[in-house]
C-alpha cells in the first residue's frame, strides 16, 4: 500500500523530498510544513507527481 511520493515547496517549487505514504491512510494529495534550503526557512511542501 506504500507509494512513493515527492514534497514540493509550494513557495519556490523545488522537490525538496523524497518519502512514502500510505495511500489507505492519506488518499489525498499530502501537504506537510519542511524546511526548504532554498527559501532557507520552514515552508509547505505538497505532493507532487
Ligand atoms: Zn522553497
Amino acid at each position: 500500500m506504500r507509494v512513493k511520493v515527492t514534497l514540493a515547496c509550494t513557495e519556490c517549487k523545488q522537490r525538496n523530498y523524497n518519502t512514502t505514504k500510505n495511500k489507505k491512510n492519506n488518499p489525498d494529495r499530502l501537504e506537510m510544513s519542511k524546511y526548504c534550503k532554498f527559501c532557507k526557512k520552514h515552508t509547505n511542501h505538497k505532493e507532487t507527481k
